[in-house]
């Protein structure tokens, strides 16, 4: 063999371990390079859950962050009110609760005096309201958030027909219509916006084969809110102001929980001139004002 053979031999061995180094540092390049891509996906996703969570955190159930300070657990008042028992150990709580809104004329009223008054107020709405009001509805939904008062899902239509044929509820009709008027709500005050308060329209207590719904609300960890007094500003005879505000005051005697009904809709002027009055007994009478939530 001579010297000249061997010298090509070796320099074809240099060559290929040149190329397999080459190819070695290469495939660990690439491999770090791409390393590095995942950790910064990670990272960028770990940003974006912290992201997600702070922005959850600005609420809770029903209610804002600013909410929080005045809202009181809803299942405690929902149990008790199912006994019966509006006894609260000598402490007495109000929660004033406004049906079938948003409404334009009336809802901006109601919550300037609730401003006014330094009291905040749980909102039962109605999805259709809300739509036929467009955006000031929509904006007024924004303000009650805001400002602290809770939100309850009423429903979309209010269409008791529907919701509760001969007088039976028809459990997927309801679960439906306040789905629908969940995404609504949703769609108004953001992705994570939720409340697990619900009234019944015509309350729960008017119709019969509400099982279903007991079922489906306790599997959904929701809650159905009636009430212990109302102004009876949507029953009976139209009333004036004075004669809506002694109502309340009415039903709401010897009670240390009262859950008031009242309506924020359209042509409710007259709970509008009534709140002031309604607010001063309950002030007058050493009640704490509170939100359900
Ligand atoms: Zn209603």
């Amino acid at each position: 063999m001579s010297a000249k053979k061997l010298d090509v031999k070796k320099l074809i061995l240099i060559i290929i371990a040149c190329l397999a180094i080459i190819g070695i540092v290469g495939k660990t390049w690439a491999y770090v390079d791409n390393q590095k891509k995942v950790k910064a996906e990670q990272l960028k996703i770990e940003e974006e859950k912290k992201k997600a969570e702070e922005e959850k955190k600005k609420y809770t159930v029903g209610v804002s962050h600013e909410g929080k300070k005045y809202t009181y657990d809803a299942k405690v008042i929902a149990d008790k009110l199912k006994k019966y028992d509006y006894s609260n150990g000598g402490k007495k709580i109000v929660f004033l609760t406004f049906d079938d809104g948003t409404s334009t004329t009336n809802t901006p009223k109601v919550l300037d005096i609730l401003r006014k008054e330094g009291v905040k107020a749980t909102f039962f709405l109605t999805g259709s309201n809300i739509d036929n009001g467009g955006q000031r509805a929509r904006d007024l939904i924004k303000q009650e958030f805001e400002e602290g008062h809770a939100i309850g899902n009423h429903g979309y239509s209010h269409d008791c027909h529907k919701l509760y044929p001969n007088r039976v509820l028809d459990i997927d009709a309801f679960k439906a219509d306040f789905k629908k008027n969940d995404e609504l709500l949703r769609d108004v005050l953001g992705k994570y916006f939720s409340t697990r308060l619900i009234r019944c329209p015509g309350g729960y207590m008017s119709w019969k084969g509400m099982e279903p719904l007991d079922e489906y609300l306790a599997k959904k960890k929701m809650i159905s809110m009636d009430w212990t007094s109302l102004s009876a500003d949507a029953e009976g005879p139209r009333k004036n102001a004075q004669q809506l505000a002694n109502y309340a005051i009415q039903t709401s005697k010897g009670k240390e929980i009262v859950v008031l009904l009242m309506h924020d809709t359209y042509g409710k002027e007259e709970t509008v001139k009534s709140l002031p009055a309604i607010i001063q007994y309950f002030k007058d009478n050493g009640y704490e004002f509170k939100t359900l939530s």
